[in-house]
């Protein structure tokens, strides 16, 4: 099955509106010629209308970072429900990123009420997974990957992933300059199809898996030809407007060879 190419931009806690402004205008302007790749950016929550204004009607899609795991609205100060993100524009919203997990405790049970958060408001959810190091050290990877797919699965079950992305996200990759080889990328995308395989091979030729850690312009070609990695999640190289665009020019390449 053929799945469109998907490349999402995790702005994470950075940018300003004179940037964003910049930003957006950069990539609306070249999105027409990438028709092949769905691109989609996730500002932070404070400029998410704002950004969704600067896109207009331009062929980008918008996106948040987080969402409350709560079902209802009310007394959580500081969170956002999932309603709120989708009136204000967006179609995606992150969850389960590792820096989520590491620094602010969310557990697999916590990422799988995020997801299911999400879908009943209608957003997809990009759900995160990867490995830290020394669980790739020791051997764990595919242990780590089966375990946090699988509670969400477990949660959700297998068809609300229709309605899902995946991101392979090497926690040691990330941030770090040091993606991981196309074969360490490959390998781990073949596993988490297997396992959606194993539950329903109508979703596993259909749900995207993405590539997330040290992606850029200079290493998106090799680590997008796997048959499995359907675009990527990309962080500190989405907020220069060249480097992002290089790396859909690279998904839209893919797509179109
Ligand atoms: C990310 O934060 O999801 C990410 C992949 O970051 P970077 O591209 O900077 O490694």
């Amino acid at each position: 099955m053929k799945r469109r190419k998907l490349i999402a931009g995790n702005w994470k806690m950075n940018g300003s509106h004179k940037a964003n402004a910049e930003l957006v205008a950069a990539i609306a302007a070249r999105a027409p010629e990438l028709g092949l790749v769905e691109i989609l950016v996730c500002p932070p929550a404070v400029y998410l209308e704002s950004v969704g204004r600067h896109i207009g009607n331009a062929a980008v899609a918008l996106g948040a970072q987080n969402l409350c795991e709560q079902a209802a609205p009310g007394a959580f100060t500081g969170e956002l429900h999932g309603a709120m993100l989708a009136e204000v524009g967006c179609r995606y919203v992150i969850v389960g990123h590792s820096e989520r997990r590491a620094l602010y405790g969310e557990d697999d049970s916590r990422v799988a009420q995020k997801f299911l958060a999400a879908q009943a408001c209608g957003l997809t959810p990009i759900l995160c997974v990867g490995e830290t190091l020394e669980q790739r050290q020791s051997g764990q990877t595919e242990d780590v990957l089966e375990l946090q797919l699988g509670k969400v699965i477990l949660a959700a079950g297998i068809q609300a992933f229709a309605r899902a992305v995946i991101a392979y996200e090497p926690v040691w990759a990330i941030g770090t300059g040091h993606a991981a080889t196309p074969a360490q990328a490959h390998e781990a995308h073949a596993f988490l199809r297997g396992q959606l395989r194993g539950h329903d091979a109508k979703i596993a030729d259909s749900t995207r898996v993405l590539y997330g850690g040290s992606v850029k312009a200079d290493n998106a070609a090799v680590l997008f030809a796997g048959e499995d990695v359907d675009g990527g999640l990309i962080g500190g190289a989405s907020l220069k407007a060249a480097d992002f665009l290089a790396i859909c020019v690279a998904a839209q390449a893919r797509a179109a060879g």
